[in-house]
């Protein structure tokens, strides 16, 4: 299991490589993507880029299972169109936001740990890229599995939620929780002095 990278370290600000073409279906490459699911699923959390761990490469893996999703409040799933994601990862991915549906809610990050805050992302998105061992892979996603593939395709950027948060909203993650728990979006904007898009 690797350590994850924490804001403020250059690699979580760079534009990451493609994984070349020679290193697709290797051993090598199956040994990042194995640490980073144990490391994903550790920490825990839903997904992890390759500069998280160190590593700029434009690698993802992905994972919100069945059995975490049944220990959510049933409000929550639905309020967040939060469906189960499979595990995957996922090689030189490329994103495309479909239509103009956009949702606002608390999001955190493994690399600022402690902290989260609201972010308007696309509701719907279409991912294309490769597998790890170099066949193509072209998905549509939309909810929250689509909310996870913008926030780990965006650390291949170098960007974090951070640079598109809505900042007023940025807490502690315990404090967010004990204030907004059970509170819908637009009333939490509200007092917070946000306006959605
Ligand atoms: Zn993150």
């Amino acid at each position: 299991m690797a350590s994850i990278v924490q804001a403020g370290e250059a690699v979580l600000r760079k534009m990451a490589r493609p994984v070349p073409r020679e290193k697709l279906g290797t051993v090598e490459l199956q040994a990042v993507i194995d640490e980073m699911v144990a490391t994903m699923r550790a920490a825990p959390g839903v997904g992890l880029a390759a500069p998280q761990i160190g590593l700029d490469w434009q690698l993802i893996v992905v994972e919100d299972d069945a059995d975490h999703l049944e220990s959510l409040e049933e409000e929550d799933r639905r309020e967040r169109e939060r469906t189960p994601l499979p595990l995957m990862a996922i090689v030189n991915p490329e994103l495309e936001m479909v239509g103009s549906r956009q949702a606002t809610f608390f999001e955190g990050c493994l690399s600022v740990s402690g902290w989260t805050a609201l972010v308007t992302r696309a509701l719907e998105v279409r991912v294309r890229g490769l597998t790890p061992r170099g066949e193509s892979l072209d998905l549509t996603l939309s909810g929250w599995p689509a909310r996870i593939l913008q926030h780990e395709v965006d650390h291949l950027r170098g960007t974090l939620y951070v640079d598109r948060m809505h900042s007023r909203s940025f807490s502690r993650t315990e404090l967010a929780q004990q204030a907004w728990k059970d509170r819908p979006v637009g009333d939490v904007a509200r007092q917070l002095g946000i306006v959605l898009p």
